[in-house]
């Protein structure tokens, strides 16, 4: 089996990699690259190889890092099928169309200035349309079902436990000689005891292991540190009468945060004010959270019997969908928490919230995920004091927080379990969707275990034989 790991390479976003056994060809994600936009255009609308002789497609997670540019790939000529887990698979639905907006936008910014330099304008990378076209592709998979995805390649969807469907991807093949292998990818590595969903699965008999290292070099503070900084910031922002935004992802972060939230105001933690969810793919996101009761864990059955809920409804959230009721919380003179997309501030309702609240000193923006380099959320991350949000240059006032123990990826101590757990198997460790501080960071931590293979911390188009 060979192996190329085309995107997610050296860096964080745009996981891509192609699987090559027996003459047929499987790719596991196709998620669009971030980063500066005209380069990120050309990287997402150029695929390395050709999508019309591709076989199949497996999807780990609906996060636009990983699904993103399926749209693209079948409106370049890929026709099998996509395997997802059901919740992945509705998520995706509202995902990919929600992003075939925001490329159609894009292409209009990027038209005006190409049109200015006198270049000609280009095409978006998808459509809405394309991606409502991509979708009968999608075929489901429940957790732990077998299903040959190529001749000769079994593969299965394991508990990730980082968002709502989420999965690693485990293949069992014949190598040239005839033994029987084991490819475990990771996906994206959620956490143990987070809100709603189960722990994830740690790998077993596998002999290669493809993981992400978001956070190699960090150990995660204990995530009730975490919750008593987020606590602290909120009273802090309340009692100055400020609001607090959060740029967070529609789908995972922006649920496990009105539960926390709710949690938190139920057991008067924080003071009783309005939690708005603002932002139309994260309500709706929220909606499939509320469906999809099968991957929930036990902890969220027990709080949903405990609060006598129908299901995850908190009442002191409020989902605004349309434009007029969004724009109307920029007339609410009184501390709320406004959680809204994009997770990276790069796009979306929340630089309205942004661009409105940031050059007032009561404010606060609360940063909970990790950033791209060159996007918004990096520089008000980094504590930039000038930024600009449309264009326009903002003098910022308003207190940034930034808690890292929320991150719904795993965190350092897991990631070396993670390495760990096949020890006895393992042949290949291969470190994909990280920085490199976090790679080499995690690499020297793995040191200390001379019986576990040298990491490779992959790149772009890397060939590995397995
Ligand atoms: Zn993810």
């Amino acid at each position: 089996m060979k192996l190329t790991t085309f995107g997610a390479a050296q860096t964080v976003t745009g996981s891509m990699h192609l699987i090559e056994h027996n003459g047929h060809k499987l790719l596991l994600d196709c998620g669009t690259f971030q980063g500066r936009r005209e380069e990120s255009y050309h990287v997402n609308l150029n695929f390395p190889f050709n999508p019309a002789e591709l076989d199949a497609m497996i999807l780990s997670h609906a996060h636009i890092d990983h699904s993103g540019n399926i749209p693209n790939l079948t409106k370049q000529g890929f026709t099998g099928p996509i395997y997802a887990t059901n919740a992945t698979m509705d998520l995706a639905d509202i995902m990919l169309r929600d992003s075939g907006h925001i490329q159609e936008n894009d292409i209009k910014y990027l038209n005006k200035k190409r049109r200015k330099q006198g270049q000609r304008s280009l095409e978006p990378l998808y459509t809405q349309k394309d991606a409502l076209l991509a979708m009968p592709q999608f075929r489901s998979l429940w957790y732990q079902e077998q299903k040959e995805v190529i001749p000769g390649v079994k593969a299965q969807l394991v508990e990730a436990g980082h968002i709502l469907g989420s999965a690693a991807i485990v293949l069992d093949y014949e190598d040239e000689a005839g033994n029987q292998k084991r490819l475990w990818y990771s996906g994206d590595i959620g956490r143990f005891d987070v809100p709603i969903l189960r722990d994830p699965v740690l790998p077993f008999d596998a002999h290669t292991v493809m993981m992400e290292c978001t956070y190699g070099d960090k150990p995660h503070e204990d995530m009730e540190d975490s919750y008593e900084e987020f606590v602290d910031a909120i009273k802090r922002t309340v009692s100055r009468g400020g609001k607090i935004i959060v740029p967070a992802f529609a789908i995972g972060r922006t649920q496990n945060l009105t539960y926390f939230l709710s949690d938190a105001i139920e057991n008067g933690d924080i003071p009783d004010i309005p939690v708005v969810v603002d932002s139309p793919l994260a309500v709706n996101a929220s909606d499939l959270y509320r469906k999809h009761t099968e991957c929930f864990d036990d902890e969220t059955w027990q709080f949903i019997a405990e609060h006598r809920m129908q299901g995850l409804d908190f009442h002191n959230v409020i989902y605004t969908r349309s434009v007029d009721e969004s724009k109307a919380l920029n007339d609410w003179n009184e501390p709320m928490i406004i959680i809204s997309a994009s997770g990276m501030a790069e796009a979306g309702r929340v630089l309205h919230h942004l661009k409105n609240n940031i050059e007032d000193g009561r404010n606060t923006i609360m940063i909970i995920s990790w950033q791209a380099p060159d996007t918004l959320g990096r520089k008000l991350a980094d504590r930039e004091r000038k930024v600009r949000i449309f264009g326009e240059e903002y003098f910022r006032k308003a207190e940034v927080v930034t808690i890292g123990g929320l991150s719904a990826h795993a965190g350092q101590t897991l990631l070396v379990d993670y390495a760990l757990s096949s020890q006895d198997t393992l042949e290949k460790l291969i470190l994909v969707h990280g920085e490199e501080r976090a790679a080499t960071a995690l690499t020297e931590k793995l040191a200390a275990y001379p019986d576990l293979p040298v990491p490779v911390y992959a790149g772009k188009g890397q060939v590995f034989e397995l």
